[in-house]
């Protein structure tokens, strides 16, 4: 039996599973991440949080066949720099040679999203599909692409970004400098300015209320409680929401023609209130749906672990 490391690099934390060659978490250890520091520093604090994991699993890193690491950014191949992950203020740093100082083993770089939907394809919620999508929601619209069980990134690993995708011509700034893509209308930062300009100009809304009158409280989840309630503005953010939701991904299909669209981040957890209605708004925007139908869509279903099992399943030969 192999062991493999995967190790989720986010701006808050250092997540770290050992897993079997299947994916199964065996041991987790985390630690806070300190992105003020030097970046070899951070890497010594990641190297040293894997090994307590590697030492809690009762093993050594001589034990350890691979490593596989996920974050918000990419290795261009032709640099072999980590092009840019802003929330640890990293642009074109050589975290492949870094993280070889402390591996004497193989290094598996890729981005944090397709991490994700690689382990919900492995194990989890598209485990008995080949061909998957999945979109996490949250502060953008991270994405995955999977091909016959593998990562689909294009160029350089600089594609699939679904977020990135047109969905309004000159529409809403997006954070990567352009206008009108799918994440600026479709993360749940988009929902949360939906939600709060929608209980600004409605006093009435109950959204109001579930804040405490206090805008900056506004999140994703206040306005689906205040539309399952029967408040009306709410229930009008909720619908604009999923519309823009089945716009974008009746493209990503169109593209792709996954088996299973894979919806993760925390929108996900309203579950069928969510994904029913976005069911029938993809069936009817979805090229071809009427002859072929639409691909399954389903919710996420291993949380944090999809993007530590994704990152140590970077390691299958
Ligand atoms: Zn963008």
């Amino acid at each position: 039996m192999k062991h493999y490391l995967g190790i989720d690099l986010g701006g808050t934390n250092i997540a770290v599973g050992v897993t079997d060659e299947k994916g199964g978490i065996t041991e987790k250890y985390s630690a806070k991440t300190n992105a003020v520091q030097p970046f070899e520093g951070l890497v010594r604090d990641i190297a040293e949080t894997a090994k307590k994991a590697v030492e809690n699993a009762g093993l050594q890193l001589s034990n350890i066949a691979a490593v596989g690491l996920g974050t918000p950014s990419c290795i261009n191949p032709r640099t072999n720099l980590l092009v840019n992950a802003n929330n640890l203020n990293w642009q074109n740093v050589p975290l492949y040679d870094e993280l070889k100082k402390y591996f004497d083993m193989p290094v598996f770089i890729q981005n944090d999203a397709a991490c994700a939907a690689l382990g919900e394809a492995v194990c989890g919620a598209a485990a008995e599909y080949d061909n998957a999508v999945m979109v996490t929601l949250g502060t953008g619209v991270g994405s995955g692409i999977i091909m016959n069980k593998r990562i689909f990134n294009g160029c350089d690993d600089m594609g699939a970004e679904i977020g990135h995708t047109k969905l309004v011509y000159n529409g809403l700034r997006c954070t990567c400098g352009q206008k009108g893509c799918f994440e600026a209308d479709a993360s749940a930062t988009a929902l949360i300015n939906q939600a709060r300009n929608a209980a600004e100009n409605d006093p009435k809304s109950i959204m109001n209320e579930l804040c405490g009158g206090d805008m900056s409280k506004m999140n994703a989840k206040i306005p689906f409680d205040a539309a399952k309630a029967g408040d009306a503005s709410a229930k009008a953010v909720v619908e604009k929401y999923i519309d823009y939701l089945a716009a974008g991904l009746s493209s990503a299909i169109a593209l792709f023609r996954p088996q299973a669209v894979i919806i993760g981040g925390g929108v996900s957890a309203e579950g069928d209130y969510l994904i029913k209605p976005l069911k029938k708004k993809l069936f009817d925007c979805t090229f071809s749906a009427e002859q072929i139908d639409i691909p399954e869509i389903v919710a996420a279903r291993l949380g944090n672990d999809a993007g530590i099992i994704g990152a140590a399943m970077l390691c299958r030969a």
